[in-house]
């Protein structure tokens, strides 16, 4: 029988938290990571019916694709919804799991899997600047001080690949410089030039965690200028995007796109803003709220947009733009995520012999259309 943080794991494997936006809160949000699972719920949201499906099957986790704890919480009040709902996976003993922007982005994620709901065909993510870049940091440091300025950048976070912490990379050299007047070196006298056996020391860290790296060396490297380089990398498992663009089998008119999009997600109705051609084949497919990925698909020669969530001004400029989006719903394009996290969830089991009940839940959407269509 796995723990929580076993069953954890296989997710945070195929959905990396490091894909994850950096205003997101994804993972283990409330529980016991060492309590024993046997019955598992997937769900969208944390919500009543969710609590009450996992309660019913007695399952010990419940995990969803919106957290649960999102802002931070200043007070758990359990005459508020929310408070209530925590006080009562707390009570259940039910942990609370969630796969969020890193569930959108992933290889094989929520993006890519709208896209093959819809039969697109050759998707590619397009990188949108909200996801951390992937950056190389080069330190060289003096052969005495490598083993400190390393640990100093692996605890802050730097060098983690997958479930690998603390990877680095290390090769020695030979560094010079002459001090010029008025500077204090570590080694070397002024004027002269100093030859010191120095290590190159080099690591990968996300864009936003560059700062912070930066300050560790400084608080352990003895040198009093610091030479150090900065590389943006392009590795394409980290061009990371909630949005994906593919082609249609056969070019489609903004209804027969609506159409198809309506029957493969399953919603009765969606939302169509024409952007007038009538030749629609290249599609580009944001799960959740992309509204503001209209100047993107343009950008990409996307000849339509298929998401939820969309603003009256962000459909004017589409429109102006001459891009067709179809808004299908926040709900209707993000429901596949539930079914992408029981499987995951399933096939570990099946492949580890965990035998783990898992129940997809997926929960209603707050919406209905009036007049009731169908
Ligand atoms: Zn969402």
């Amino acid at each position: 029988m796995p723990r929580v943080s076993e069953v954890c794991e296989v997710l945070e494997r195929r959905f990396p938290p490091v894909l994850a936006a950096q205003w997101d809160h994804v993972g283990l949000q409330v529980g016991n990571r060492m309590a024993e699972v046997t019955d598992v719920v997937a769900a969208l949201d944390v919500d009543a019916e969710a609590v009450e499906t996992a309660k019913r099957h007695g399952a010990q986790l419940l995990v969803t694709h919106h957290p649960l704890v999102f802002e931070p919480l200043a007070s758990v009040l359990t005459d508020d919804p929310r408070g209530r709902l925590l006080a009562e996976v707390l009570a259940a003993g039910i942990s609370v799991f969630a796969c969020h922007t890193n569930l959108d982005a992933a290889p094989s994620g929520l993006a890519q899997r709208l896209g093959e709901k819809l039969g697109l065909s050759a998707l590619q993510p397009v990188r949108d600047g909200s996801w951390p870049r992937l950056y190389k940091l080069a330190v060289f440091v003096p052969v005495s001080h490598a083993e400190q300025v390393r640990e100093s950048l692996c605890s802050v976070g730097v060098g983690t690949i997958g479930k690998y912490t603390d990877t680095t990379f290390s090769s020695p050299g030979i560094g010079t410089f002459r001090p010029g007047p008025g500077a204090r070196p570590f080694e070397g006298k002024l004027g002269e030039l100093a030859r010191v056996d120095e290590v190159r020391l080099e690591s990968i860290l996300p864009s936003y965690k560059l700062a912070e790296a930066l300050a560790a060396v400084r608080g352990t490297h003895p040198y009093e200028e610091i030479a150090y380089d900065v590389y943006e990398l392009a590795q394409p498992r980290h061009a990371v995007s909630a949005a994906r663009v593919g082609r249609l089998p056969a070019p489609l008119d903004a209804d027969a796109l609506a159409a198809l999009v309506s029957e493969r997600l399953g919603v009765e109705c969606v939302r169509l803003v024409d952007g007038g051609s009538r030749q629609l084949e290249r599609i580009m497919v944001v799960p959740g709220s992309g509204g503001n990925f209209v100047e993107l698909a343009v950008q990409t020669e996307a000849d339509a947009l298929v998401t939820g969530d969309l603003k009256y001004h962000e459909a004017c400029r589409a429109r102006d733009l001459g891009l067709t989006v179809i808004d299908a719903g926040h709900h209707g394009t993000e429901r596949g995520a539930v079914e992408l996290l029981a499987e995951t969830i399933q096939e570990a089991s099946a492949a580890r012999g965990w035998g783990l009940q898992v129940v997809a839940a997926v929960n209603q959407s707050p919406f209905r259309t009036w007049p009731t269509v169908g």
